[in-house]
């Protein structure tokens, strides 16, 4: 996939009323952007497949809902107002902005790219008898690559870990990096950024209170650790998730929903028995990547890559990537948090943040195992792999958004031939006695021809004809979204045929 096809991915969501430019009418909001008609039902399905998969499956995972604002001193507590930045640099001929790290982070990745093509071209040539380890370890080509970016690497890591901006930059000039826009290698000093939003709360009259729009939907866990643990008579291990808006002042923000500045995180904070915070580690991990492989995308679009940098907080940490149109991207994190959090906050407030394990007959402060998925990400995640631009019937094409039946916005279409001989009022009356279970959509206008084009273009799985025969023995052509073909069917039995496919309940199951 290229850049090209996120281009149209882009331009089809607009066009189909999946995602809007937020505020389009004045010209667009940096990095926001508005859910449609269709987009916030696909939305809503990922949320649902998210929640039902933590709360539903594990009996020992509870959600709760935590409000935006909090008090100000949380995101001292968690570290958020001294050390959420960003490294950022500015081409001083472009006068555009970027993040330090995801310069030389991209600089790597093109090291990789150029190494798997040398793979690649050799496995080409040599066909079957192709060793690729022994190449890796023997190619001159690929070994001298190898060894440039395992040096840039070290650097880097290590520049990251100490803080160390000066580092940065000199890594941004040692390797030559240039500005994307202006091709040169003017370069600022690297500065850190906060990337909280600051609001104020109350009057200025009574004082105001400077507070903050959350950047993570964690610390409402967090802070109500002891409330629901007490009131839901929860031991541990057990789970919180929450679902909701964060918000960051993204300092790049050109990947249309990749990197908002407003966004929706599904988070999963696991409190465990200090010392068995891995074990879960790893257990979330594989129940995490099951989750996303079982929506059938393909294994291969997935991977995990490990932190370089650990967070202030965390003492293991990966990331689940997947295949977007530009490249394999964070989707979603895993990170052990140790007890760092639910001290920090003891030691803020002042009041004991414990439990008390029955089994053991002591207190102690839980660890902390979290799992963060970003709404939106997922929302491309599922976007890129579902758009396909398809070959039919000769010459004509077609733009079909292959979304696994349980995400579809749309379940079924119901279109009558005609707009005449009451086959309206009888397509009306399937929708009326199905649509309790599915969302259907009525279309009467243009060719069905067309008709099922548009379907294909919002990703609806089944399309329903109705004709002068249904009239006469109550039976419907369906046809199917991927396979295009039709079959005759009773009225009678299209809820057995669609349920299943359609069902969050199938998609769950795999994962059990
Ligand atoms: P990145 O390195 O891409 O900035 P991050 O490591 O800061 O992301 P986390 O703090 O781990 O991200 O947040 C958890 C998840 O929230 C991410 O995996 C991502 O899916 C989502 N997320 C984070 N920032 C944004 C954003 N600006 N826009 C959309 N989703 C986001």
């Amino acid at each position: 996939m290229s850049e090209d096809i996120f281009k149209k991915i882009v331009s089809h969501c607009k066009e189909y009323g999946f995602v809007f430019p937020s505020s389009e009418i004045y010209d667009g909001l940096g990095a926001v952007y508005d859910y449609g008609q269709m987009g916030v039902e696909l939305k809503n399905n990922i949320k649902k497949y998210w929640w039902d998969s933590m709360v539903l499956l594990n009996e020992n995972v509870v959600g709760i809902d935590s409000a935006i604002f909090m008090h100000p001193t949380i995101w001292k507590a968690s570290g958020h107002v001294d050390a959420f930045n960003d490294p950022l640099i500015d081409n001083k001929d472009s006068k555009k902005r970027y993040r330090a790290d995801v310069l030389i982070e991209e600089y790597l990745a093109k090291i990789d790219d150029k190494i798997n093509k040398e793979v690649e071209k050799a496995a080409k040539r040599f066909g079957e008898s192709f060793d690729e380890a022994m190449f890796r370890q023997t190619n001159q080509r690929v070994l001298d690559q190898q060894a440039k970016r395992d040096q840039v690497h070290t650097r880097f890591a290590e520049a990251l870990n100490e803080n160390n901006l000066d580092e940065i930059r000199q890594i941004i000039i040692d390797c030559e990096i240039v500005c994307p826009i202006s091709g040169t290698r003017n370069w600022t000093d690297v500065r850190q950024f906060n990337l909280m939003f600051a609001t104020e709360m109350g009057s200025t009259a009574d004082g105001a209170m400077k507070v903050y729009l959350r950047p993570e939907t964690a610390q409402g866990i967090f802070v109500n650790f002891l409330n629901v643990q007490k009131t839901g008579r929860m031991k541990v291990p057990f789970g919180i998730a929450q679902i909701g808006k964060a918000f960051r002042n993204e300092i790049v923000a050109r990947q249309f929903i990749f990197r908002m500045r407003e966004f929706e995180q599904m988070e999963m904070q696991f409190f465990v028995r200090p010392g068995e915070e891995l074990q879960w580690f790893s257990k979330w991990k594989e129940t995490r990547m099951k989750w996303h492989k079982a929506l059938g995308f393909g294994d291969q679009k997935y991977r995990f890559h490990d932190h370089d940098k650990l967070a202030h907080y965390a003492n293991a940490a990966t990331d689940i990537e997947f295949e977007m149109p530009f490249g394999f991207k964070e989707v979603e994190g895993i990170h052990s948090r140790t007890d760092f959090d639910l001290s920090s906050h003891e030691k803020f407030s002042g009041k004991k943040i414990q439990y008390f394990d029955p089994e053991l007959n002591k207190s102690y402060t839980p660890y902390v195992v979290e799992t963060s998925i970003g709404v939106d990400r997922m929302f491309l995640t599922v976007m890129s792999a579902a758009y396909t631009e398809e070959q039919v019937e000769g010459s004509e094409s077609r733009v079909v958004l292959k979304f696994p039946p349980a995400l579809a916005p749309i379940k079924l279409a119901v279109l009558p031939l005609l707009k005449k001989d009451n086959l309206p009022e009888k397509a009306r009356e399937i929708i009326d006695s199905l649509k309790f279970d599915f969302k259907c959509q009525y279309d009467e206008k243009d060719s069905i021809g067309k008709r099922y084009r548009r379907q294909d273009a919002i990703g609806t799985p089944y399309c329903v004809t109705v004709d002068h025969q249904t009239l006469q023995d109550n039976t419907v052509t369906i046809r199917y979204r991927d396979t295009m073909e039709q079959e005759r069917v009773a009225i009678d039995k299209l809820s057995d045929i669609i349920s299943d496919k359609v069902s969050l309940k199938t998609l769950l199951k795999k994962l059990n």
